[in-house]
């Protein structure tokens, strides 16, 4: 199905499953890319150089707009790729609110909007959801606009020029790419600062994570294909089939300006057993006319799509070195339960543009001021046991149908709870108050479902889980409490970064980031710079 398609896709498929394979079958590699350095550097040219350029644009873009001296280093051509990312409208305002794109580029960069999605679960009863995930963004348009504004504020994009390691000075960090940019030599890039964009494979984050192994896995492959009927609506998780070869399936469907996409999903462990991405691809061809009620003769594939998301317990991840911080994948803000790191992205954008600022206006670049940016956050932390409850274990005797029958009954009973406990959830926000009263309403209608929902995610998983579930009640009171403390002038710059980073960790661990609030004062970087370099 997919070798009519032009390109090096099969190639691509193949690289990406030998990854896979690798994971499942060899120790993780512990490469050693940062050196600390004693001596100082004689000069440092610039306040940040960014490692990744597919949502370390957006960074770079808006420090370079508040006047700090930007440098981007690209592996490749700066470019998006064609298919869509799929986000809420609510939280794509932000980039108009933090002064990225104009409402006009904004509405230019969406190419498709759909209404209503779709939840369900086996035989259970299908749930709509209005306004959720439900615009496509186009990722081409978007990061082209943003790479002409990261020019125009005076940023300096290099391309094709990979980035092959650092070392760490007391007064900067010396950046090597790689020595051919076109057919010029790149000298060593000195900064002040090195923001990782890199993504999940970045190098960085292979030595930070010093082997560590991956605590779950989101395996997805799909098209984007014409002769699909198209339909205005969408699916944002759907399954028909019970469990197979210990795997659930989940579907996901929605117009796109090519066609109509559609993926198939799977949370797996790195068990050696767990399928390819061809094995999950082949199975996806088998299960696609019956979910879409086409024939696969009758469809165009545009593209292919697949990916392994690699999610980690010890997530934000904070890095052991000064003057050093990851953003985006590499970062692992995002949920495990989604794919979704663009939309995470641009849900913290507006603190972490903040932060960056205000770090690089007061010097606060240690390894302990820069962890504060990718704090602790419980409500992250908690959607584990949740991923957890939707996989199999291999070896693990489980109905055939217990998920799907698990996750009818918790959405019928988050969609009683009343339509924002539901539409938080789908956001990936996961808030205090809806998880209580989910859990207590399941309890209290189906008490038959714990002891099943314990054997299947065990007491050791739900002993770790209770602490972050305990931790987010308490930052969402701190975050409440935070709101009625006096304001913070009296303090001196550093003490005040470190109060700001404390408001924000309580505000997002919280899952208050539903709704940003960008009319605060601390989310909008001032744009008057004092030099500290
Ligand atoms: C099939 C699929 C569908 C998805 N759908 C959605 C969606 O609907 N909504 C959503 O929110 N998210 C979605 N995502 C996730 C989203 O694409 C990622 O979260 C996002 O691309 C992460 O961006 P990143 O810049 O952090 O990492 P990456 O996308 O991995 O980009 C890393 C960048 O760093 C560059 N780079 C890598 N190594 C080096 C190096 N050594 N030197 C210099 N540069 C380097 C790369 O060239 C690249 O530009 C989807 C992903 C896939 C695969």
């Amino acid at each position: 199905m997919l070798s009519p398609l032009a390109g090096d896709v099969l190639t691509q498929l193949c690289r990406m499953d030998q990854r896979w394979f690798d994971w499942r079958h060899q120790p993780p590699q512990k490469p050693t890319v940062i050196t600390a350095e004693t001596s100082p550097l004689t000069t440092v040219d610039w306040d940040v150089v960014v490692c990744g350029g597919t949502l370390g644009i957006f960074m770079a873009a808006a420090l370079a707009q508040r006047g700090w001296r930007v440098a981007l280093l690209e592996r490749g051509i700066l470019c998006g790729r064609d298919q869509e990312w799929n986000i809420s409208r609510s939280e794509l305002q932000s980039l108009v609110a933090l002064e990225l794109l104009s409402v006009e580029e904004l509405e230019g960069a969406i190419a498709s909007e759909f209404n209503p999605n779709r939840i369900q679960f086996h035989q259970g009863e299908a749930l709509w959801v209005k306004d959720v995930l439900n615009i496509g963004v186009d990722p081409v348009t978007l990061l082209e606009t943003l790479k002409q504004r990261f020019l125009a504020a005076g940023g300096t994009l290099l391309e094709q020029a990979p980035f092959q390691g650092a070392s760490i000075h007391p007064n900067g960090v010396q950046v090597h790419g790689s020595q051919v940019h076109g057919s010029q030599v790149v000298p060593p890039l000195t900064t002040r600062l090195l923001i990782d964009a890199m993504g999940h494979f970045s190098p960085i984050v292979a030595q930070a994570r010093q082997g560590e192994q991956p605590d779950g896995i989101c395996l997805v492959v799909g098209t984007c294909a014409q002769g699909i009927p198209r339909g205005d609506q969408g699916d944002l998780m759907v399954s028909f089939t019970p469990l197979s070869n210990h795997c659930q399936y989940f579907w996901e469907a929605f117009p796109a300006r090519a066609g109509r996409t559609t993926y198939l999903f799977t949370y797996v462990d790195l068990h050696p057993q767990r399928p390819s991405l061809r094995d999950l691809m082949a199975d996806y061809f088998d299960l696609l006319p019956e979910y879409q009620g086409v024939s696969l003769s009758d469809i165009q594939i545009q593209r292919a799509l697949f990916g392994v998301f690699p999610s980690y317990r010890r997530s934000p991840l904070q890095f052991p070195w000064s003057r050093m911080v990851p953003i985006g994948d590499s970062s692992g803000s995002q949920s495990p339960l989604s794919f979704g790191g663009f939309g995470a992205m641009i849900r913290h954008l507006p603190r972490l543009i903040t932060g960056i600022h205000e770090a690089l206006d007061c010097d606060t670049l240690t390894q302990a001021d820069l962890a504060c940016l990718q704090p602790y956050q419980p409500n992250l932390s908690v959607t584990w046991l949740f991923q957890k409850a939707m996989r199999a274990e291999v070896g693990q005797s489980l109905a055939p149908n217990q998920i799907n029958h698990l996750l009818t009954t918790i959405f019928a009973t988050m969609t009683t709870a009343g339509e924002g406990v539901l539409q938080s959830f789908l956001r990936d926000v996961v808030q205090f108050p809806a998880l209580t009263q989910t859990l207590l309403q399941v309890t209290l209608q189906h008490p038959h479902l714990i002891p099943t929902i314990l054997t299947q995610v065990g007491g050791r998983a739900l002993a770790t889980w209770l602490p972050h579930y305990v931790g987010l009640g308490l930052y969402q009171g701190l975050d409440r409490l935070s709101t009625h403390l006096p304001a913070s002038a009296l303090l001196s710059p550093q003490a005040q970064y470190r109060w700001h980073r404390w408001r924000e960790a309580w505000q997002f661990g919280s899952g208050q980031d539903s709704e940003p609030s960008y009319g605060d004062p601390l989310l909008l970087p001032s744009r008057q710079r004092t030099d500290a370099s």
